[in-house]
């Protein structure tokens, strides 16, 4: 079960070459919202906007898709999407709402339609949740640090950033590439990701990730009725282009290995909070 319930587990690319242009793999999460929008699925979606400095987010509700566009790719530090939650039905008035989040966000979401205190114009009003894997995420001064000093990279001259095969990679606008092993960027983490359990977005109607696909490809997992519906039209409509997911490599072993190994690790740091310190045990988010 570390991969979640899913009723499809495939390889996409979006077809449509503006938005595979900048986006973080293959687009899978703009080409969503952009075919959903067009079809009246969703009348906006709440993703992670271009913020005042380079790579922090900012929230916010995409309307169209030039918007869509200008949030593309993967910014390794919290954009508290769920922030927007409440405003998007609200203040802009949407009733079908979509969202992108890491499987921690898609938690809250999920809480936040069970339990809508607060929240009562929320829970009917989510038409599409699209999780993204996430093994850890950072603090933007951490981020910051990794990048300027251990990447010796300008946070302004970085056009992309990736995690992968082992390595935190910053790309320049000038075309160079600079790489550090992710053993150094282990102490710059969040804490709060080492009790994390989630790292497929198990709780979204379709989650996305780079790993197990090749390069420029997104691993895709059909996860609702809802989701099933939706991917379903968007293959028809000609959005993506798709392989079999046992035909690709390193494929679906890989993604469980990643998974196994982040829920194996952070288990052993919740037993550990458990019975640490004088009064005996931090508090433990599961129990
Ligand atoms: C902190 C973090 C850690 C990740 N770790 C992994 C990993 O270990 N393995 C893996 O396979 N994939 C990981 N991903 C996901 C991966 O980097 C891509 O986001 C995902 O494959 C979607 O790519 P795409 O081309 O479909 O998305 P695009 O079409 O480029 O769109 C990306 C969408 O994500 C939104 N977004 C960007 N940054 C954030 C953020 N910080 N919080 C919320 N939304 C955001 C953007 O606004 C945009 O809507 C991680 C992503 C994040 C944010
Ligand atoms: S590792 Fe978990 S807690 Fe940390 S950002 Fe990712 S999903 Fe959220």
């Amino acid at each position: 079960m570390v991969l979640g319930n899913y009723k499809t587990a495939l390889s996409a690319r979006s077809t449509d070459a503006d938005i595979l242009k900048c986006s973080q793999d293959g687009g899978v999460v703009t080409q969503l919202f952009a075919y959903a929008l067009e079809e009246g699925i969703i009348d906006g979606a709440i993703v992670a906007g271009p913020g005042d400095e380079p790579f922090k987010p900012e929230p916010v509700v995409a309307m169209s898709k030039e918007e869509l566009l200008a949030a593309r790719g993967t910014r390794y530090t919290i954009s508290p999407n769920m922030k927007l939650i409440k405003e998007a039905t609200r203040s802009y008035g949407l009733d079908k709402v979509g969202i992108v989040g890491t499987p921690c966000q898609m938690q809250a979401l999920r809480k936040a339609q069970l339990y809508p205190m607060g929240m009562r114009s929320v829970p009917d009003k989510i038409a599409l949740a699209i999780g993204i894997f996430c093994m850890e995420n950072f603090p933007y001064q951490g981020l910051e640090t990794i990048v300027e000093d251990h990447c010796n990279v300008k946070m302004e001259s970085a056009v992309k950033m990736d995690i992968g095969k082992g390595k935190f990679t910053v790309y320049t606008e000038r075309g160079a590439v600079s790489q550090i092993p992710l053993k150094e960027t282990h102490k710059y983490e969040q804490p709060g990701c080492h009790v994390c359990l989630d790292y497929v977005a198990n709780l979204s109607d379709i989650s996305t990730g780079s790993v197990g696909s090749p390069d420029g490809w997104s691993t895709v997992f059909v996860r609702t009725k809802k989701g099933d519906d939706i991917w379903s039209k968007a293959i028809t409509a000609g959005c993506f282009e798709t392989k079999d997911i046992a035909s690709v490599k390193p494929g679906l072993d890989l993604v469980t290995k990643l998974a196994t190994g982040k829920i194996d690790k952070n288990k052993k740091t919740l037993e550990e909070r458990a019975t640490f310190g004088v009064g005996k045990g931090l508090r433990n988010p599961y129990i």
